[in-house]
């Protein structure tokens, strides 16, 4: 806060005392500039002490230098608002951070300089053409060249003073080396310029500054400019120089030589700028290009890029492991090729739509044959990357489902059957009932199954004996019935089974059959040491399947004729009509 105050202070007095047009314009309004950079870098919230420590240090000089004057607070109050307009309007462009980074920032820096300064410009005129007797008009012009360069000048030299981090990239001997070898070059370049006033070689300086420029960017450009406003300024001041050569006044040879440090500058800065802006880019590329190869060369995952006529242009290293292709050989050969013929037509519209908008991911599932022979399932992302307006590039990545598709079979296979006994669980065999009823099939016939006194079981035996009960059961059920028929185990103690296509009188017999069977089975305790064994049986009531209704209509049924096989003192069979 002291340093703006004392900083502001003592550009206003130098821009004052030295620099000072006819009308008591300053030629080059010197304060600003730094000002400006100081605002660009902090927070807005910390504009208003800088702001007004600036209006101190300026009104402070303006007292010590002239008498009083109800102007004078006016006046410094609109060169302070000249900075804060243009550190506003430059943050509100959004463009405060990066300035002289991307070359777009440049003209919207020079816009910004110019609007502020004719916003300020506008009452300063309009005060001094009211208090002496110059026209307001060219009170203003003169206004203008003074602060728009002073802001165009200094802006950029004081931002780039400010930053450290561009500083600090001068400390390596060599880069430190260039900058002495830069200020050299221009230092005499601009002393052999101005220093004579027999040749026009205004032109000169322009080499050093675009040299300066492309050794050390954004430090380059401001350097070089810093040292020919000095060095030039001084001897153009002094009546020294090519501008003499000119026949006007000393004010005209000095306006005359800002503007041209302007378009020194305004040379110099969009190539700073852009230098700035493509190493970033270059460094970016580099470092994302690193991630993607440490990526391709470790993932187990395929990475391909395909040219625009869909031909493989790279195929990452881990296409050996999974396909046992070799990479290199891909390159150059049509990618629809890795695809099942089946697959091809499929995959041919998707990279289409992929192609058609740029930047999308666009995933799909597709089968390779292998060198082997085999066939396994693959999963793939594509996305389309335009390079430029003919070359469309499809990125893709593509993951082995053989794992996956042989998981997803055992999970489905997990999810319908029973763990205990391996037949299909509730759910399974409901859906498969609703499958019978809704096909063609010469309709067959549900039979559900209910163990007798199974919890005497339990308690006779222990829990494991009666385990073993149900898995018997199950066994004789599986030994003992078709491939078609459907087997479930549909509660603790309850099963059921569905007959393709049986009649119920066929069904009822095969029942009773396996009832009987059941009946005779030994069922070892299974208590270690003993060689007991037991028997159980079970209650079954069975219902022929009728088109017209529905699965839950017939588990009531054959619930219903079950219930009443257990009334009727169990080990039955009972028959349900629908
Ligand atoms: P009911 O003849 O009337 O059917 O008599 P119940 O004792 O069999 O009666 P219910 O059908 O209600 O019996 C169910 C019993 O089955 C309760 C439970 O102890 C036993 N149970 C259910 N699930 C299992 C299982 O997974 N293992 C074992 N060991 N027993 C089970
Ligand atoms: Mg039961
Ligand atoms: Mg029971």
């Amino acid at each position: 806060m002291f340093a703006t105050f004392a900083s502001y202070a003592i550009l206003t007095f130098a821009a004052s005392e030295l620099m000072r047009a006819g009308h008591g314009i300053a030629l080059m309004w010197l304060a600003n500039g730094p000002l400006l950079a100081v605002l660009c870098a902090v927070p807005t919230r910390r504009w208003p002490p800088l702001l007004a420590a600036a209006f101190a240090g300026g009104l402070s000089v303006a007292l010590a230098l002239y008498p009083l004057h109800w102007g004078m607070p006016c006046v410094i109050a609109s060169e302070v608002a000249e900075a804060a307009i243009a550190a506003w309007l430059l943050r509100r462009w959004d463009v405060d951070e990066g300035l002289f980074q991307r070359v777009g920032t440049v003209p919207l820096f020079a816009g910004a300089c110019i609007v502020a300064a004719l916003a300020s410009g506008v009452p300063v005129a309009a005060i001094a053409a009211a208090t002496t007797n110059n026209p307001f008009p060219w009170i203003l012009r003169d206004w203008m060249i003074g602060h728009a360069l002073g802001l165009l000048i200094l802006t950029p030299t004081a931002f780039v003073l400010l930053r450290r981090d561009e500083w600090a990239a001068l400390w390596s001997p060599r880069r430190a080396a260039v900058a002495v070898a830069m200020v050299a070059l221009v230092s005499g370049t601009a002393i052999i310029t101005f220093g004579q006033d027999q040749l026009p070689l205004l032109f000169l300086p322009a080499l050093p500054v675009v040299i300066a420029t492309f050794a050390m960017q954004r430090v380059g450009a401001a350097l070089s400019i810093g040292i020919i406003a000095a060095i030039g300024g001084y001897l153009t001041a002094h009546g020294h120089g090519p501008v003499m050569l000119m026949q006007s006044s000393a004010v005209a040879h000095l306006q005359f030589f800002q503007i041209y440090l302007a378009a020194l500058f305004a040379t110099a800065l969009p190539i700073a700028a852009m230098l700035t802006q493509r190493a970033a880019l270059v460094r970016d590329l580099a470092e994302s290009e690193a991630r993607y190869r440490l990526l391709a060369d470790n993932v187990t995952d395929i990475m391909l890029t395909l040219a625009p006529d869909a031909t493989i242009r790279f195929a990452s290293p881990s296409v050996r492991e999974i396909t046992s292709l070799d990479p290199a050989s891909l390159v150059g050969t049509p990618a629809i090729n890795l695809v099942l013929e089946d697959d091809r037509d499929r995959i041919r519209g998707i990279r289409h739509d992929a192609m058609n908008a740029p930047g999308r991911t666009v995933s799909v599932e597709f089968r390779v044959r292998k060198p082997d022979g085999t066939i396994t399932w693959f999963e793939s992302n594509f996305r389309a990357v335009e390079q430029s307006d003919t070359d469309v590039a499809v990125v893709c990545v593509l993951r082995d489902l053989g794992g996956r598709k042989s998981r997803e079979a055992e999970l489905e296979r997990a999810a319908s059957t029973d763990a205990l006994t391996g037949l299909l669980n509730r759910n399974a065999f409901r859906d498969r009932v609703v499958e019978g009823l809704r096909s063609n099939d010469p309709p067959g016939a549900l039979a559900l199954i209910d163990l007798d006194h199974f919890k005497q079981v339990n308690d006779r035996h222990g829990h494991a004996a009666g385990d073993a009960a149900l898995l018997a059961l199950a066994d004789l059920l599986r030994s003992n019935l078709r491939a078609e028929d459907a087997i479930g185990r549909i509660g603790g103690e309850e099963f059921a089974i569905l007959f393709a296509g049986h009649t119920p009188g066929l069904a009822e017999t095969i029942c009773d059959r396996l009832r009987e069977a059941l009946a005779h089975t030994e069922i070892p305790t299974g208590i270690p040491g003993a060689t007991d064994v037991f028997s159980i049986t079970m209650s079954i009531g069975v219902v022929p399947l009728a088109a017209g209704a529905g699965a839950e209509e017939h588990f009531a049924s054959a619930d219903a004729a079950l219930y009443r096989a257990k009334a009727q003192g169990r080990n039955r069979t009972e028959r349900a009509q629908v």
